[in-house]
């Protein structure tokens, strides 16, 4: 069963640099998004099968693995479309507007955003998220690919903190690539993404 699928990537792997360089971003979107893609699409086969052979003492174990990889797939899908050979620069109209009354700024945000991204313990990413119970934006540390998010948040902006990110280029410098990785942010596309968020439903919940 072949749910999910690898998306098409909007640009080459070397239109990021030099903020991000093409050998990461071919190994990254090729090898580390392929692989969570696989993963998940094998946990729903394994269960599918578990439920057949009502094998049901390894549901557990194979729902956390679901959980991991679908996580790295959808992770991924957003931190592709959040980047841009074009990016770069500060969000303008309501994006701007709402940054402004949550964060007091956009330098606050930037700042805040880059601290939750750099105080990372382990593997994760800095993610931007509208709240759909509180009609609010938030600032969250996602470990791994799924753990300390709670459920409805629509991501908007995430950044990938994992070393397989930024390591064969920025070795142990953090700060360094989240500070490149500012220019190459698609502005357009997170802004577009809170429009949608906005138009859902508030009775979610
Ligand atoms: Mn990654």
């Amino acid at each position: 069963m072949t749910v999910y699928s690898l998306p098409t990537l909007d640009y080459g792997y070397a239109a990021l640099e030099p903020f991000i360089s093409a050998e990461i971003m071919e190994l990254h979107f090729s090898k580390h998004h392929q692989a969570y893609v696989t993963g998940a699409n094998t946990a729903l086969d394994k269960l599918a099968e578990a439920r057949t052979s009502a094998d049901y003492g390894t549901i557990s174990k194979l729902e956390k693995d679901l959980a991991f990889n679908l996580g790295g797939h959808i992770n991924h899908s957003i931190f592709w479309r959040n980047m841009s050979p074009d990016g770069g620069g500060q969000p303008t109209g309501p994006l701007a507007t709402e940054l402004d009354s949550t964060f007091g700024g956009w330098e606050a945000f930037q700042r805040s955003f880059s601290e939750v991204a750099l105080s990372l313990q382990g593997s994760g990413w800095a993610v931007l998220a509208w709240d759909c119970l509180g009609g609010r934006l938030g600032l969250y540390q996602l470990y791994d690919q799924q753990n300390n998010l709670p459920a409805a948040q629509i991501p908007l902006l995430q950044l990938d903190m994992w070393e397989h990110a930024f390591y064969l280029q920025y070795r142990n410098v953090k700060a360094d690539y989240v500070k490149a990785w500012w220019n190459v942010v698609n502005w357009d596309d997170v802004s577009q993404r809170l429009d949608r968020a906005h138009s859902l439903p508030t009775d979610l919940i």
